[in-house]
């Protein structure tokens, strides 16, 4: 099972349904546990919270006051985890899209739109 989706989750996964296309939120077994899974076009999106996953220039990824140091280190963690996740995956030849939570909560229909496109190119490439 799946633990719950995040809101950003549900409004991008509802605007990629809305678009027709087809994928999978169940992810188990693959590295990173992406959110979105295209299995046929080995494509994945991966859904990123902007202070987690430290979204550049982000208001929403300002760091705390207190303990900064330690903050750092630990979004500094995050971010080497994602980049990791990220270069074995495309090792394993998949094609990797991150969408960030304040763009999906500003326009979801526009970042599914983008998330349609690249799987377009993705498509077009593979034949
Ligand atoms: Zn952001």
């Amino acid at each position: 099972m799946k633990p719950k989706q995040t809101w950003p989750e549900i409004l991008l996964t509802k605007a990629l349904r809305e678009r027709g296309l087809a994928f999978s939120t169940n992810s188990r077994g693959l590295l990173g546990t992406p959110d979105i899974v295209f299995h046929r076009q080995k494509f994945v999106v991966f859904v990123h919270g902007c202070y987690w996953h430290r979204h550049h220039l982000c208001p929403r990824s300002r760091i705390p006051r207190k303990d900064a140091l330690l903050w750092l280190r630990r979004f500094a963690q995050n971010v080497r985890h994602d980049q990791l996740v990220a270069r074995r995956l495309r090792l394993d030849g998949w094609w990797i899209f991150v969408a960030w939570e304040c763009e999906i909560l500003r326009d979801p229909e526009l970042v599914g739109a983008e998330v349609a496109r690249e799987l377009g190119r993705r498509n077009e490439i593979r034949g």
